[in-house]
This record gives structure tokens, C-alpha cells and sequence, in this order.
């Protein structure tokens, strides 16, 4: 592995995988919701993801209120997937801190 990015796999039936280089990038039993809207359109809110990091903190006017959030890339890849909630500032979205956001348009489900 000498060289090489070290990639963690998840555990499972059903993965969404990075669509550019297949890495995994989350599991449908953490999903917490199918209905947001990201850049590229539909996206799932998550409560884990892997092999992905993080850009520059921010704060971001989004439809549900200002909140500060960074834009996820795959690690593997460095291709944008998304991004963090850090912090939401409206009490009924303090739910989402922590979470990830993954745009459908960039994950591939693969065998399911
Ligand atoms: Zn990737």
C-alpha cells in the first residue's frame, strides 16, 4: 500500500460510491432524508460519509437559513460531492450539524 491512499470500505448490500473513481462514500441506512437540494439537484442528507475531506469552513445563505457548512470532495478523487453542515443557526435545523450532504448526480449505486 506503500504510496497509496488508504480507503476505507463500508459494510453492506447498499453503497453509494463516488461516480468518478467508485470509492465508497456512504451507506442508505445512514441517509436521515432524500429530500434536499443541492448544486446539481437532488441530494440525501447522511449521517456519515467516508473517504472524503473537507474544504474551507464558510458560511452559506441556503434555503432552510444561514449555516456554516464545507464543501466535501472524495478523497481519492478530490472531485466535489457535497458538503458539511458545521454549524445551523435556526433551532429547527440544529439537526443537520455534523451531517453530510451527497449530491445524487455524483454517487453511483453499483449492484443495487
Ligand atoms: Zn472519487
Amino acid at each position: 500500500m506503500m504510496g497509496r491512499l488508504y480507503v476505507e470500505s463500508l459494510s453492506g448490500a447498499r453503497i453509494f460510491k463516488c461516480k468518478y473513481c467508485k470509492v465508497d462514500s456512504a451507506s442508505q441506512d445512514d441517509i436521515v432524508s432524500k429530500d434536499f437540494q443541492g448544486r446539481y439537484g437532488k441530494a440525501y442528507l447522511f449521517r456519515h460519509a467516508v473517504n472524503i475531506s473537507l474544504g474551507p469552513i464558510e458560511e452559506r445563505h441556503l434555503t432552510s437559513g444561514l449555516h456554516t457548512v464545507n464543501d466535501i470532495y472524495c478523497s481519492s478523487c478530490q472531485q466535489i460531492l457535497g458538503w458539511r453542515y458545521e454549524r445551523a443557526y435556526e433551532p429547527s435545523q440544529k439537526y443537520k450539524e455534523g451531517m453530510y450532504i451527497l449530491e445524487k448526480e455524483r454517487m453511483l449505486k453499483e449492484g443495487w
